[in-house]
């Protein structure tokens, strides 16, 4: 062995033994008679001394050694003076007697601290380098203890893990896939799963009762902060249960991982919210319960005042924001700018101060008389010093939009803290959802989830209004997981796929498998599938999932230290029958 303790466990009751660690320089300081090396390795830091009193010889080569060398350190140890209570060895030191240089490095290209001088894509570039700093390293090691305690709690519920291919026959969860050419098979290719819906599925017909995986998806999406073409699901299917037994089981397992990881309990059951409540007090299928400013709907009250926004809108709803009255012009500007932003969609703002005197003072004051807006505020029971935010228009967009507005508001007021968790589930998802420019149902969840049962006749007459069993959990605004009852029943699942627009002849040719299987008596079943990289940023409080996956792609899906995705030689493409169309750029 290269060291007999870590860099992060020696402690004031080891002073006097003779020790080696072996580690990297953090940072040396020269103070003329003495050099001091911070020594790292992953389980913390440990101060070296080298004396030159004692040996200069050793001293003058500890000089020498840059960052980031790796060394091998043998000394006793000693009680420290200068005493640093901030770290975990900060009561003691090495008095180096015998070092070994076991290998040197370059200058690194960013600094290795806490924090880092290096920008974004040039730490992507040398991740190694930024996996060796705390916050990533710390994260990596919260991804591992909740992977853990995913298995641990899972296993303790009888579930088994099973792998399941990565080369597959594709399956829709609506994203593009990533496909893979088949040399053997010139011309045909695999998909990279979206998820292992089916194989799960099939596991419960083949009797395995319970599965789990921990499992990389991939999906050909466009990438945002919370997205990267490959991520980690962790996924689950249970058979013969109902809706209230999977969410009991996998509300038991998010309680857990808050327990086991962050010393959490929450006393209270998860709420459980309607999809029809979640749009109509949120604007939003995945709501941050951290804060109130529930919308109000005012559409039929303010009609009529001949306020052509509000006259011709379809909706008109409001959120109050206590205590933001006395908003400048210039806040309520920038609020006005916020909605109107491409991505938001809002055409615009209109406000009412309810002021703390009793007086009201809006946007539209040549429409509304000051006793007519006193009656708008009491809608919401909006209270002195509060303001009102109203937007108007197509229902859909406009929710959409005030959804947005509402979580600005709630960041603007610090009333998203990282530290507080408000998990809830949302039921009864809606099962399709109508594409206006292909004119068809798409699944909303994927097209093996069921509708409820009592909903059944509705897909022939009103499909848009089927209801599913299907379920999300939700904490903080953040979709973590989400899943469903299954259709095990050939004739149903036939209905969905001819209600989806697959004709006969496709339902059969891409899903032929799943449907001959359902011959053989497959067993009512229901999974979810919670994202692990979303699970793991929200508990190290990150904005991005980036921050918790060791290799991740950057925005553009590049993996920019090994420089992928890139060409492949003439001789590979031809063995694949594959020739690349030239494009002008
Ligand atoms: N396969 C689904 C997904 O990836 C989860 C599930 O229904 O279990 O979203």
């Amino acid at each position: 062995m290269y060291r007999t303790h870590t860099c992060g466990e020696l402690k004031l009751v080891d002073a006097g033994k003779s020790v080696t660690l072996s580690g990297w320089i953090q940072r040396s300081r020269d103070l003329g008679g003495m050099t001091f090396i911070d020594l790292r390795d992953r389980y913390g830091i440990t101060q070296l001394v080298y004396n030159m009193d004692m040996d200069s010889a050793l001293c003058n080569e500890a000089r020498k050694l840059g960052r980031e060398f790796v060394i091998q350190a043998e000394g006793l140890v000693r009680e420290r003076s200068n005493k640093n209570p901030k770290m975990p060895t900060g009561d003691i030191e090495i008095e180096v007697k015998r070092m070994q240089v076991l290998n040197g490095s370059i200058t690194p290209p960013f600094t290795i601290e806490e924090e880092s001088d290096g920008g974004d894509e040039l730490r992507m570039k040398f991740r190694y380098l930024d996996l060796r700093r705390n916050p990533l390293k710390n994260n990596m090691l919260l991804r591992h203890q909740m992977a853990f305690e995913s298995r641990n709690y899972l296993n303790s519920q009888h579930f088994i893990e099973v792998e399941t291919p990565v080369l597959i026959k594709s399956t829709p969860e609506g994203a593009r896939d990533f496909v893979v050419p088949s040399r053997v098979n010139p011309g045909q290719f695999y998909a990279l799963p979206q998820s292992p819906q089916t194989f799960k599925q099939l596991l419960m017909v083949a009797g395995f009762d319970r599965y789990m995986q921990i499992v990389k998806c991939f999906r050909d999406e466009d990438l945002r902060a919370d997205r990267q073409p490959e991520f980690t699901q962790i996924d689950c299917e249970m058979s013969f249960v109902h809706q209230e037994d999977v969410l009991n089981v996998f509300e038991g397992l998010i309680r857990h991982l808050f327990k086991s990881v962050k010393a959490i309990d929450f006393n209270e059951p998860f709420p459980r919210m309607t999809f029809a409540e979640a749009m109509e007090k949120y604007g939003n299928d995945k709501p941050d319960l951290r804060f109130g400013m529930e919308f109000t709907e005012l559409t039929d009250h303010v009609k009529g005042r001949n306020f052509p926004v509000f006259d011709n809108a379809e909706y008109v709803g409001c959120i109050s924001s206590a205590g933001c009255a006395e908003y400048t012009r210039k806040q309520l500007d920038e609020l006005t700018e916020f909605v109107r932003k491409p991505q938001i969609g809002g055409k615009g703002l209109v406000y009412i101060r309810c002021n703390a005197d009793g007086s009201f003072k809006s946007s539209v004051d040549k429409f509304y008389t000051p006793e007519e807006l006193q009656k708008i505020a009491a809608i919401p029971g909006a209270r002195g010093g509060d303001l009102l935010l109203i937007m108007a228009g197509e229902q859909d967009a406009t929710l959409r939009a005030l959804s947005e507005l509402r979580l600005e508001m709630g960041s603007r007021l610090g009333l998203r803290k990282k530290g507080v968790f408000k998990p809830l589930w949302v039921l009864d998802f809606p099962l399709l959802e109508w594409n206006d420019e292909n004119k068809r149902f798409y699944a909303m969840h994927h097209p093996f989830t069921s509708p409820k049962p009592e909903d059944i006749d509705l897909l022939n007459s009103g499909p848009a209004k089927v209801r599913a069993n299907a379920y999300d959990c939700v904490i903080n605004g953040v979709e973590i997981g989400g899943g469903s009852i299954r259709i095990h029943e050939e004739g149903l699942q036939k209905k969905m796929f001819q209600v989806l627009g697959f004709t006969d002849a496709e339902a059969e040719s891409q899903f032929g498998f799943l449907m001959q299987a359902f011959r053989y008596g497959a067993p009512p079943h229901g999974g979810i599938a919670f994202g692990l990289d979303r699970l793991v940023s929200l508990f190290a409080g990150e904005d991005s999932i980036r921050d918790v996956i060791a290799f991740p792609k950057n925005n553009a899906g590049r993996d920019v230290m090994a420089d992928a995705p890139g060409e492949i030689s003439a001789e590979q493409l031809k063995e694949l029958s594959i020739s690349i169309k030239k494009t002008d750029k």
